[in-house]
């Protein structure tokens, strides 16, 4: 069964660490597998869009995405292609809570990565779907939004 793992919250050090490329023969094997699903019911259960592997403490270049379709596990992403065009959105983060900013972002990406069998996918995305790759990807790069935001809130805690 996949566990919900803790979530680091800035300052953490993981967080601002450049993670390590997974080795894709090695996608497959126990260690991963279970770091990813536990990455994905983290997400899931935590309500996020997106996670990546250095917000539980793991420098290793691994994220999941949720999209309408169900999430996406994206071992050594990397965005090829990016569009000109930029657009301004909201942003927030497990990692900072209660706090956020908007974030220019690049509006449409192509992304390569090895999906969890081990193979190597490509994906195009744009809007909500190519904001939350280009935050996660980052997140392996030690860099938080809040690097990049402009109009930075913090919201007061309800309930
Ligand atoms: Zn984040």
């Amino acid at each position: 069964m996949p566990k919900v793992l803790k979530i680091l919250k800035n300052p953490a050090k993981s967080l601002r660490e450049k993670s390590l490329a997974v080795d894709e023969n090695k996608i497959i094997i126990q260690d991963f597998k279970k770091l990813a699903e536990d990455l994905e019911e983290t997400m899931i259960k935590k309500e996020g869009i997106g996670l990546a592997a250095p917000q539980v403490g793991e420098n290793i270049r691994l994220i999941v995405i949720n999209t309408k379709k169900g999430p996406i596990l994206m071992f050594n992403p990397k965005i090829m292609k990016k569009s000109w065009l930029k657009e301004w959105g909201e942003e927030g983060c497990l990692s900072v809570p209660l706090v956020f900013g908007d974030v220019n972002r690049h509006k449409k990406i192509t992304c390569v990565f090895c999906n969890r069998k081990g193979a190597k996918e490509k994906i195009n995305a744009s809007g909500l779907l190519a904001r939350v790759i280009q935050h996660e990807i980052d997140h392996l790069d030690g860099i938080l939004f809040i690097d990049k935001a402009k109009n930075l809130k913090k919201i007061d805690e309800e309930n």
